[in-house]
């Protein structure tokens, strides 16, 4: 091309890598007729499927999932020779692809984009390359792939080494023979597990440092799947839609069956099949709860163990293989080919590194706190900085000279993965907090292309040629990232999933684990609001719909799907006791609670007959007596019982180590205003003038209650204020009903969807007090006089009808001289905090309410959950 020496080349867009991600993005950019130049550093195309060609290397996504969908026709011409491709047989294939459509003409091979910088002026990108060109774009797209940079070794004297060094991520093209060597791998990953059992094939000794072992399980390699064949025979279109529906990129029915609850014999035969089966999707998937729940994982992860155990002959080499430091599907579980097996050969050997720690690489070998060891050849399986490493090594340069490299200093924050504000018109395919890694890649690449080319398309049509998105829906997003992986046991692993395999790198996160199908939901609400949470510009104007795609709390949206499933009927609908029976029925089936030490029933002596009520006391030490806690349910003064908030109760006592006296008040309709609340009055009266009996502290008495029970809990408190005593040293009032006016924003906001509605609450209201009655501060308490009530703890939820009253209480208890701890239940609704071991993300409230209660009674110590 003959241009002047000054004037930068101009292209629509820019994709960097030509791996599976570049070539479709390249696809579809041609296909919108946007001129485009893709780089990369590698000689061919296949991005990681060019580079990692140790020997062994296979996809391990069986291959009818493994595979571009977007032309019927390459999938007709294509068919790949076993369930799990070689990486020769998946590059031969991007070969294909790249050659049908065309593709390598718009691609420049062997040359690295070294920097990019946005032009606020020009708006543009300005590229440049290794080979001293630049390049101004309108679009610049990273398709570089999530373990593309791999990982330095960060191993001592790694230079020294005189023999051959080899890593798996850039292995020589001509390949390597080792026969006769004496090799060393070190890293035991998913690149270790393939490698392994091959050179043990070659050399004359292999010698296998390990770190942490990993789960694998036999990858039963073979032909493709004939169902899966017979599926997309059949119904390709189907069996596609239902891929990207899923939650891993793989169509798979989900299970339901807890590892917690399932009997030996279903435990043992859902485990056997996926082991039989082997392929990943199905191994983590077993039981619904495995990845949520220790017990259940621990079970999986046992049963793996007994294989590992049962296949290496040398009992304390099999030991040292069994993974015991991370919960199983925590790090990334590998599929493997005789891995296990490759240790019952007579020349190779596993050393334990964590027993003899690597000191140093030497000139001819390893030496590590026990041994000096000699090689021929040493592999590096190490692994990678992975999702954000490639991402960051380019150099990239946003608006006001900010690089990507310090804006994500503190860890990677992204707009769905897809882009970060301050970065004008930069795409990353499958970037952080993306499902990416863990999903099927074929799947989740394609979505993110077709979302990225709609976006552009959509822009063109618009009128506009600048996005971004804005730091709201960014940092909302990135909450979102967290709080689905906070409800599961991923964070509590080193693993590259939370950047922790490489030294000083933050601990973040970096996937986005919420699913494929509810994933791509997002992004297509993201669309269907109006690209919500991007600001847009051009001739055609400038545009901004801000907001948070998802701002409740994955396990209570997963609660809500549940419920409305079940199609029963609003409880406003039903007689009193019909509605009564309906919540008995559904309270049956949930988990019982935390073990506490002791529960015992009794009566109290109400105003108008005896109260029933539960007395909850913690177990363990200390023996003597214990703070007092009166407690009192929910249900809108109509509903509820001693049973209906038992696993709450029994949460309470465990965190905060008080006695709990669970107490049941008279109901409306059959008694209305202000029955209940006199009912709480007296209950609390004679529980402090039976502190000794009830094994509790005299003068340590605090109130609790949800709800309705909130109020009745808080009115309690006014009236032992007015009657000057009993004396309460605090009151935890968790989503109370404050006020009568249903008026305020919440119920505007929240007062059709969450389980508690406005119709509800007007039926709860109906029943309880007469109009004229509402404002009496015995039923609307934020009426009435709140100085000299005791410290309170107030929670209120997100997606609450009652949130603004119980903000309303805590602000006005405030300005009446109370101490107020508030804690704003994020994400929850109404009901979501209190549903004990079914909402995961309820219990750091929980936690708070017993920190809150302790704090109430200095000598409290909790049981520990
Ligand atoms: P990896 O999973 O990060 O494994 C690296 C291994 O090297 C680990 O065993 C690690 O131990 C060890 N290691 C790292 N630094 C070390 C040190 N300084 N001293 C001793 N040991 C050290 O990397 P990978 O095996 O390349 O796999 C990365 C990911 O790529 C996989 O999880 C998978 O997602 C993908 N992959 C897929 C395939 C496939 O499709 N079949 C194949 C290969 C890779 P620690 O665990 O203690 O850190």
């Amino acid at each position: 091309m003959n241009k002047p020496a000054s004037v930068p080349d101009q292209f629509d867009a820019v994709v960097v890598g030509a791996g599976f991600s570049g070539l479709y993005m390249l696809y579809r950019l041609r296909q919108l007729g946007l001129s485009v130049r893709v780089f990369d550093s590698a000689g061919d195309v296949g991005g990681t499927w060019y580079w990692n060609r140790y020997p062994g290397a296979r996809c391990d996504i069986a291959t009818p999932d493994y595979t571009y969908s977007f032309d019927p026709e390459l999938e007709k011409e294509w068919t790949w020779s076993e369930k799990y491709a070689t990486q020769p047989e998946i590059l031969d294939y991007l070969r294909f692809v790249a050659d049908r459509h065309g593709l390598r003409p718009d691609i420049e091979f062997s040359t690295a984009v070294t920097s990019a910088r946005w032009d606020e002026q020009e708006k543009r990108w300005t590229i440049t390359t290794g080979r001293g060109e630049e390049i101004r774009c309108r679009y610049y797209i990273m398709a570089t792939g999530c373990l593309s940079m791999p990982k330095s070794p960060d191993i001592e004297g790694v230079g020294r080494f005189a023999g051959q060094v080899y890593f798996t991520s850039r292995w020589p093209h001509e390949g390597v023979d080792f026969t006769g060597q004496r090799v060393a791998v070190i890293g035991t990953g998913s690149s270790g597990v393939q490698v392994i059992p091959l050179i043990a094939r070659q050399a004359s000794q292999l010698t296998v440092f390990q770190r942490t072992p990993n789960f694998s399980i036999p990858a039963h390699n073979g032909p493709a799947p004939a169902d899966r064949l017979k599926q997309l025979d059949e119904d390709r279109d189907g069996y596609r839609h239902a891929a990207r529906w899923s939650r891993l990129g793989v169509p798979n029915e989900p299970t339901d069956v807890l590892g917690v609850t399932a009997s030996e014999a279903v435990r043992r035969e859902r485990f056997e099949a996926a082991w039989e089966q082997g392929e990943l999707v199905g191994i983590v998937s077993v039981f619904a709860d495995q990845l949520l729940n220790p017990a259940s994982n621990d079970i999986v992860a046992e049963m793996i163990r007994e294989k590992i155990r049962s296949i290496v002959k040398d009992p304390e080499t099999a030991e040292a293989l069994c993974p015991k430091d991370h919960y199983f599907g925590t790090k990334r579980p590998c599929l493997d080919t005789g891995y296990f097996d490759t240790y019952n050969l007579p020349h190779v050997r596993l050393v334990d590194l964590r027993k003899q720690p690597i000191v140093s690489i030497t000139e001819d070998g390893i030496e590590t706190a026990d041994e000096s060891f000699g090689f021929d050849a040493i592999v590096y399986a190490t692994g990678f900085d992975a999702m954000t490493g490639a991402l960051v090594a380019a150099d990239v340069t946003g608006r006001d000279g900010l690089s990507l490299k310090e804006k994500w200093a503190a860890g990677p924050s992204t707009y769905l993965g897809l882009m970060t504000a301050g970065f004008p018109n930069f795409f990353m395919l499958t970037g952080p907090g993306s499902p990416s890694v863990l999903s099927n890649m074929a799947v989740s690449i394609e979505q993110h292309v077709d979302w990225v080319a709609g976006c552009l398309e959509h822009m063109r049509e618009e009128g506009l040629d600048t996005i971004e998105p804005t730091e709201l829906a960014e940092s909302g997003w990135n909450q979102h990232v967290q709080d689905c992986a906070a409800i599961t046991l991923m964070p509590t692993a080193n693993s590259w999933y939370m950047g922790a395999n490489v030294p000083g790198k933050p601990r973040v996160f970096l996937p986005y684990i919420g699913g494929v199908d509810a994933y791509r939901q997002a992004c297509d609400d993201v669309v269907g609001q109006g690209y919500l949470g991007f600001r847009m510009a051009g001739p055609g104007g400038a545009r901004c719909q801000d907001g948070v795609i998802r701002s409740m709390q994955p396990d209570v949206a997963m609660v809500l799907d549940l419920i409305a499933a079940l199609g029963l009927p609003p409880m406003e609908t039903l007689s009193a006791d019909d509605a009564r029976a309906l919540m008995a029925a559904t309270a049956a089936t949930r988990p019982p609670g935390p073990e506490v030490g002791e529960v015992t029933d009794g009566v109290i002596p109400g105003p108008a007959g005896d109260l029933p009520y539960r007395l909850y006391r913690p177990a363990g030490p200390p023996e003597g007596p214990r703070p007092l806690v009166v407690y009192f349910h929910g249900g809108g003064w109509v509903l509820g019982n001693l049973d209906s908030d038992d696993p709450l109760c029994r949460d309470l006592c465990a965190r905060s180590g008080a006695v709990v006296v669970s107490v049941n008040y008279r109901h409306a309709p059959e008694v209305r205003f202000p029955a209940a609340a006199l009912d709480a009055f007296a209950a609390v009266q004679w529980v402090d003038a039976n502190a000794i009996e009830l094994g509790g502290i005299p003068g340590q008495l605090a109130v609790a209650g949800w709800s309705a029970g909130a109020n009745v809990a808080t009115v309690a408190c006014q009236l032992a204020r007015d009657a000057g005593g009993p004396h309460i040293s605090g009151q935890v009032l968790i989503c109370p009903v404050a006020d009568s006016d249903m008026t305020r924003l919440s119920y505007q906001e929240n007062g059709d969807g969450y389980i508690l509605t406005t119709a509800l609450m007007r039926w709860f209201w109906d029943h309880y007090a007469d109009p004229a009655d509402r404002g009496d501060p015995r039923a609307a308490p934020l009426r009435g006089d709140l100085r000299g009530l005791p410290p309170t703890c107030i929670v209120a939820a997100d997606f609450d009808p009652l949130r603004d009253e119980g903000v309303a209480y805590a602000r006005a208890l405030e300005a009446a001289g109370v101490p107020v701890r508030f804690d704003r239940a994020r994400g929850h609704t109404h009901t979501s905090v209190t549903m004990v071991d079914v909402i995961i993300s309820g219990a750091p409230v929980r936690a708070g309410i017993g920190e809150a209660l302790r704090d109430f009674f200095p000598s409290a110590e909790p049981q520990g959950i």
